[in-house]
């Protein structure tokens, strides 16, 4: 055997290899159709009904805490308590946390309770230093906070 005829038998191998991995099994990519229609069509549907799902569920709380602005739910404990945070004014009947600097509850016109955050002992909201305690909470609303920066009335009678 010739170095000539080695190599074409090689080449000629080598040929019949690479057509096993190009030409493709037709018969069998035609049996997947189906399949592959499946998961072209099927794909997008489920993609846009899951993410219209998740959509829905992240909107749906949003809706459902739609109270005065910041007014909040407070969560309730096995006996049906409220769960109320220290510092912040609340109603124990409806079981709402108001904003700070509020002293009735907007829907049974209740005075507002608030626990202090240092020592525990619940006082009316309106109150702003604790009587156990002497903590103050700072209830005024911010206009006033900003009234207080100008030159005290009598002032200028000193000056
Ligand atoms: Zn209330
Ligand atoms: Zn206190």
């Amino acid at each position: 055997m010739s170095i000539t005829d080695s190599i074409s038998k090689a080449w000629s191998d080598l040929l019949a290899f690479m057509s096993t991995l190009v030409i493709p099994d037709w018969s069998a990519l035609i049996g997947l159709l189906p399949l592959f229609v499946l998961i072209g069509v099927i794909g997008p549907i489920l993609t846009l009904i899951i993410l219209g799902w998740l959509g829905y569920a992240v909107m749906k709380p949003r809706v459902k805490v739609s109270y005065v602005e910041g007014t909040k739910v407070a969560p309730r404990d096995h006996l049906g308590r409220p769960i109320v945070p220290a510092g912040e004014p609340y109603c124990p009947k409806d079981g709402l946390i108001y904003a700070t600097g509020t002293t009735r509850c907007d829907l049974d016109k209740a005075t507002l309770l608030v626990r202090c955050p240092k020592c525990e002992v619940v006082r009316e909201a309106g109150i702003q230093a604790c009587g156990n305690c002497g903590l103050v909470l700072k209830i005024e609303p911010r206009t006033l906070i900003l009234a207080s920066d100008r030159p005290p009335p009598g002032g200028a009678a000193i000056a």
